[in-house]
């Protein structure tokens, strides 16, 4: 995937806003599409299939949960990060269970936006050209080149983020991973958020592999610490 190509569709109602980014991810070199509420998004969406939804949570009718709801649904591989204009940690976390990759607290700086795409697309992109086809253990196969996921030869959908944060297991099995070195690794060395982030999405992760994922036998937390795959007999 060439970062030059890649088409960035931009979910908010208020013009201004929408303009504003968009000027900026053009500067940057980003095709950019545009939908003033949900419905269209969603249209826009399966006609044109971008890479990345940047989605506003506050929209007139469907508002921005509800559209990630449904693009998890339809469409896990596209990455999605949410703009709220509350700081409130419940809008985040929110945004973060039902699946989105990211999220930025309005008013932001354009450009912390554009890095936080690129940080996506890097690591969309390291997926894709890893020296490793599949990395399986037990009754799973993370299949590296197509970026799909199968547990019990039964492909589970897994959204960018949820397959950064298997590969990291995966590839470091048996070793306690702490919870800076996990958030780097996924979300990027300068990443400023909510540590809490990183709860949710194990959470989400162990809810798509474990049988029985409030007793994990693959994802087990190393308390004050982070977490650990563990190696199994
Ligand atoms: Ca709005």
């Amino acid at each position: 995937m060439n970062e030059e190509r890649t088409t960035v569709l931009i979910v908010e109602d208020e013009a201004s806003i929408r303009k504003f980014i968009k000027i900026n991810l053009n500067r940057n070199g980003f095709n950019v599409l545009e939908a003033e509420s949900g419905e269209e998004a969603l249209r826009i969406l399966y006609a044109f299939n971008p890479q990345i939804v940047v989605l506003d949570i506050m929209l007139p009718g469907m508002d921005g949960f509800d559209v990630c709801r449904q693009i998890r649904k339809d469409k896990p591989g596209i990455a999605v990060i949410m703009l709220t204009a509350r700081s409130q940690d419940d809008d985040k976390i929110l945004g973060l269970e039902l699946g989105a990759d990211d999220y930025m607290v309005k008013p932001f700086n354009p450009l912390e936006l554009v890095a936080r795409i690129k940080t996506i697309l890097r690591r969309m992109n390291i997926s894709k050209e890893s020296h490793e086809d599949v990395i399986s253990f037990k009754n799973l196969l993370l299949d590296i080149k197509s970026q799909k996921f199968y547990k019990n030869n039964e492909e589970v959908d897994l959204t960018p983020t949820e397959f950064s944060i298997l590969k990291v297991f995966m590839s470091n099995i048996g070793r306690a991973l702490s919870r800076n070195e996990l958030l780097n690794a996924v979300w990027g060395k300068y990443y400023l958020g909510d540590l809490k982030v990183l709860d949710v999405y194990i959470r989400r992760v162990r809810e798509k592999i474990e049988d029985n994922p409030s007793k994990p036998v693959f994802i087990e937390t190393v308390w004050g610490y982070g977490y650990r795959w563990r190696q199994q007999d």
